[in-house]
Protein backbone atom coordinates (compact mmCIF):
# COMPACT_ATOMS: atom_id res chain seq x y z
CA UNK A 1 0.00 0.00 0.00
CA UNK A 2 0.93 3.45 -1.10
CA UNK A 3 2.32 5.79 1.69
CA UNK A 4 -0.31 8.45 3.27
CA UNK A 5 0.98 11.97 2.81
CA UNK A 6 -0.18 14.07 5.74
CA UNK A 7 1.77 16.66 5.50
CA UNK A 8 1.39 20.79 5.79
CA UNK A 9 3.76 21.47 3.31
CA UNK A 10 4.94 20.01 -0.58
CA UNK A 11 7.73 21.54 -2.65
CA UNK A 12 6.63 21.42 -6.54
CA UNK A 13 10.08 19.84 -8.06
CA UNK A 14 10.29 22.24 -10.37
CA UNK A 15 11.66 25.24 -12.26
CA UNK A 16 9.48 25.18 -14.99
CA UNK A 17 6.34 27.60 -14.72
CA UNK A 18 3.60 26.31 -17.00
CA UNK A 19 4.04 22.79 -14.69
CA UNK A 20 3.98 24.67 -11.42
CA UNK A 21 1.23 26.52 -12.12
CA UNK A 22 -0.89 23.78 -13.33
CA UNK A 23 0.45 21.58 -10.33
CA UNK A 24 -0.26 24.30 -7.82
CA UNK A 25 -4.15 24.35 -9.60
CA UNK A 26 -4.31 20.47 -9.29
CA UNK A 27 -3.47 21.08 -5.73
CA UNK A 28 -6.18 23.59 -4.68
CA UNK A 29 -8.83 21.23 -3.34
CA UNK A 30 -6.23 19.99 -1.03
CA UNK A 31 -4.81 21.81 2.56
CA UNK A 32 -1.42 21.45 1.70
CA UNK A 33 0.98 24.66 1.01
CA UNK A 34 2.92 24.42 -2.17
CA UNK A 35 6.53 26.39 -2.74
CA UNK A 36 8.38 26.22 -5.58
CA UNK A 37 11.65 24.28 -5.97
CA UNK A 38 12.87 27.89 -7.33
CA UNK A 39 11.30 29.79 -4.73
CA UNK A 40 13.46 28.09 -2.18
CA UNK A 41 16.45 28.39 -4.50
CA UNK A 42 16.73 24.84 -5.10
CA UNK A 43 19.32 23.73 -7.78
CA UNK A 44 18.47 21.90 -11.07
CA UNK A 45 19.41 18.38 -11.24
CA UNK A 46 20.61 17.09 -14.57
CA UNK A 47 18.09 14.93 -15.93
CA UNK A 48 20.43 11.65 -16.39
CA UNK A 49 17.73 9.18 -16.61
CA UNK A 50 16.28 8.05 -20.07
CA UNK A 51 12.97 6.78 -18.84
CA UNK A 52 9.94 9.58 -17.43
CA UNK A 53 9.95 7.26 -14.30
CA UNK A 54 14.07 7.80 -13.92
CA UNK A 55 13.89 11.31 -14.38
CA UNK A 56 10.84 11.74 -12.37
CA UNK A 57 12.19 9.91 -9.15
CA UNK A 58 15.90 11.85 -9.59
CA UNK A 59 14.01 15.29 -9.57
CA UNK A 60 11.87 14.64 -6.42
CA UNK A 61 14.72 13.17 -4.45
CA UNK A 62 16.65 15.88 -5.13
CA UNK A 63 14.04 18.37 -4.00
CA UNK A 64 12.93 16.43 -0.78
CA UNK A 65 17.05 16.06 -0.03
CA UNK A 66 17.55 19.45 -0.47
CA UNK A 67 14.47 21.04 1.66
CA UNK A 68 14.13 18.27 3.82
CA UNK A 69 9.96 18.83 2.68
CA UNK A 70 8.29 15.93 0.90
CA UNK A 71 8.82 16.69 -2.83
CA UNK A 72 6.64 16.52 -5.72
CA UNK A 73 8.40 15.98 -8.84
CA UNK A 74 6.74 15.74 -12.72
CA UNK A 75 8.39 14.49 -15.61
CA UNK A 76 6.91 14.15 -18.76
CA UNK A 77 6.85 14.84 -22.60
CA UNK A 78 5.47 14.50 -26.11
CA UNK A 79 6.04 11.46 -27.83
CA UNK A 80 5.23 11.09 -31.57
CA UNK A 81 4.44 7.70 -32.73
CA UNK A 82 6.10 8.34 -35.56
CA UNK A 83 8.92 10.07 -34.48
CA UNK A 84 9.29 5.92 -32.82
CA UNK A 85 8.64 8.22 -29.61
CA UNK A 86 10.48 11.14 -30.01
CA UNK A 87 11.15 13.81 -28.08
CA UNK A 88 10.28 11.88 -25.39
CA UNK A 89 12.50 12.54 -22.43
CA UNK A 90 14.32 15.34 -24.07
CA UNK A 91 11.41 17.08 -24.83
CA UNK A 92 12.44 20.32 -22.99
CA UNK A 93 15.69 20.26 -24.40
CA UNK A 94 14.03 20.13 -28.29
CA UNK A 95 13.24 23.83 -27.03
CA UNK A 96 17.09 24.46 -26.60
CA UNK A 97 18.29 27.12 -23.80
CA UNK A 98 16.23 29.63 -24.69
CA UNK A 99 12.97 27.67 -24.25
CA UNK A 100 11.51 28.36 -27.74
CA UNK A 101 8.91 26.02 -28.11
CA UNK A 102 8.08 27.41 -31.18
CA UNK A 103 11.35 26.26 -32.60
CA UNK A 104 10.44 22.70 -30.91
CA UNK A 105 7.42 22.55 -32.02
CA UNK A 106 8.58 23.17 -35.77
CA UNK A 107 11.06 20.72 -35.71
CA UNK A 108 8.48 18.25 -34.78
CA UNK A 109 6.59 19.34 -37.69
CA UNK A 110 9.33 18.96 -40.04
CA UNK A 111 10.43 15.19 -39.14
CA UNK A 112 7.19 14.21 -39.08
CA UNK A 113 7.40 15.41 -42.81
CA UNK A 114 4.74 13.91 -45.17
CA UNK A 115 4.00 11.02 -42.89
CA UNK A 116 0.40 9.68 -42.51
CA UNK A 117 0.60 8.57 -39.35
CA UNK A 118 -0.19 11.78 -36.71
CA UNK A 119 -0.79 9.78 -33.49
CA UNK A 120 1.06 11.36 -30.35
CA UNK A 121 0.52 10.71 -26.49
CA UNK A 122 1.82 12.99 -23.56
CA UNK A 123 2.77 11.18 -20.87
CA UNK A 124 3.52 12.41 -17.32
CA UNK A 125 5.57 10.28 -14.23
CA UNK A 126 4.71 12.04 -11.06
CA UNK A 127 6.55 11.27 -8.13
CA UNK A 128 6.11 12.39 -4.57
CA UNK A 129 9.58 11.76 -2.24
CA UNK A 130 9.67 11.88 1.19
CA UNK A 131 12.94 13.46 3.08
CA UNK A 132 13.77 9.87 4.73
CA UNK A 133 14.07 8.30 0.83
CA UNK A 134 10.43 6.59 0.44
CA UNK A 135 8.96 7.17 -3.19
CA UNK A 136 5.59 6.91 -4.70
CA UNK A 137 5.43 7.22 -8.12
CA UNK A 138 2.30 7.38 -10.65
CA UNK A 139 2.12 7.51 -14.60
CA UNK A 140 -1.01 9.66 -16.72
CA UNK A 141 -1.03 9.57 -20.97
CA UNK A 142 -3.88 10.64 -23.08
CA UNK A 143 -3.61 10.17 -26.95
CA UNK A 144 -4.17 12.41 -29.63
CA UNK A 145 -2.93 14.08 -33.21
CA UNK A 146 -0.32 16.32 -34.04
CA UNK A 147 -1.58 19.40 -35.99
CA UNK A 148 -0.08 22.16 -37.79
CA UNK A 149 0.68 24.92 -37.60
CA UNK A 150 0.27 25.74 -33.88
CA UNK A 151 -3.26 26.41 -32.30
CA UNK A 152 -4.11 28.91 -28.93
CA UNK A 153 -2.19 30.95 -26.72
CA UNK A 154 -3.00 29.06 -23.28
CA UNK A 155 -1.43 26.46 -21.53
CA UNK A 156 3.04 25.87 -22.72
CA UNK A 157 5.35 23.62 -23.99
CA UNK A 158 3.62 21.56 -26.89
CA UNK A 159 0.21 22.22 -26.31
CA UNK A 160 -0.61 24.35 -29.37
CA UNK A 161 -0.23 21.34 -32.05
CA UNK A 162 -1.52 18.83 -29.52
CA UNK A 163 -5.45 17.71 -30.18
CA UNK A 164 -6.71 15.68 -27.68
CA UNK A 165 -8.09 12.69 -28.73
CA UNK A 166 -12.42 12.83 -28.80
CA UNK A 167 -11.78 16.57 -29.34
CA UNK A 168 -11.55 19.27 -31.75
CA UNK A 169 -9.37 21.51 -29.89
CA UNK A 170 -5.56 21.92 -28.94
CA UNK A 171 -4.79 22.26 -25.50
CA UNK A 172 -3.25 25.27 -26.08
CA UNK A 173 -6.75 26.76 -27.08
CA UNK A 174 -8.54 24.63 -24.52
CA UNK A 175 -10.00 25.83 -21.09
CA UNK A 176 -7.30 25.19 -18.23
CA UNK A 177 -9.76 23.61 -16.48
CA UNK A 178 -11.16 21.23 -19.35
CA UNK A 179 -7.36 20.25 -19.95
CA UNK A 180 -7.11 19.40 -16.07
CA UNK A 181 -10.26 16.94 -16.24
CA UNK A 182 -8.11 14.77 -19.39
CA UNK A 183 -4.88 15.78 -19.29
CA UNK A 184 -1.39 12.78 -18.62
CA UNK A 185 -1.06 15.01 -15.51
CA UNK A 186 -4.32 15.20 -14.49
CA UNK A 187 -4.57 11.16 -14.48
CA UNK A 188 -1.25 10.75 -12.69
CA UNK A 189 -2.62 13.24 -10.39
CA UNK A 190 -5.75 11.21 -10.03
CA UNK A 191 -3.53 8.09 -8.97
CA UNK A 192 -1.37 10.22 -6.74
CA UNK A 193 -4.65 11.52 -4.49
CA UNK A 194 -6.42 8.04 -4.47
CA UNK A 195 -3.46 6.59 -3.00
CA UNK A 196 -1.30 8.80 -1.45
CA UNK A 197 -4.00 11.81 -0.05
CA UNK A 198 -7.14 9.01 0.73
CA UNK A 199 -7.39 9.06 4.50
CA UNK A 200 -6.78 5.99 5.98
CA UNK A 201 -9.21 4.73 7.18
CA UNK A 202 -11.49 5.64 4.16
CA UNK A 203 -9.05 3.02 2.46
CA UNK A 204 -9.52 0.58 4.96
CA UNK A 205 -13.19 0.60 5.10
CA UNK A 206 -13.29 -0.95 1.16
P1 LIG B 1 10.71 17.98 -18.17
O1 LIG B 1 9.70 17.03 -17.59
O2 LIG B 1 11.04 19.08 -17.24
O3 LIG B 1 11.89 17.28 -18.74
O4 LIG B 1 10.02 18.76 -19.37
C1 LIG B 1 8.89 18.27 -19.98
C2 LIG B 1 8.62 19.04 -21.27
O5 LIG B 1 7.60 18.30 -21.96
C3 LIG B 1 8.06 20.42 -21.06
O6 LIG B 1 9.05 21.42 -21.05
C4 LIG B 1 7.16 20.57 -22.28
O7 LIG B 1 7.92 20.89 -23.39
C5 LIG B 1 6.65 19.16 -22.51
N1 LIG B 1 5.37 18.99 -21.81
C6 LIG B 1 5.12 18.28 -20.69
N2 LIG B 1 3.84 18.39 -20.33
C7 LIG B 1 3.28 19.20 -21.23
C8 LIG B 1 1.96 19.72 -21.37
O8 LIG B 1 1.05 19.49 -20.57
N3 LIG B 1 1.77 20.51 -22.42
C9 LIG B 1 2.72 20.83 -23.33
N4 LIG B 1 3.97 20.40 -23.23
C10 LIG B 1 4.25 19.59 -22.19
Amino acid sequence: MARRFDEKRLVIASHNSGKVREIADLLRPFAVEVVSAADLGLPEPEETGTTFAANSELKARAAAAGSGLPALADDSGLAVSALGGEPGVLSARWAGPDWDFGAAMARVHEALGNSPDRSARFVCVLTLAWPDGHVESFEGTVEGTIVWPPRGERGFGYDPIFVPNGHDVTFGEMDPDAKHRISHRAFAFRKLIGACFVPAHGRDAT
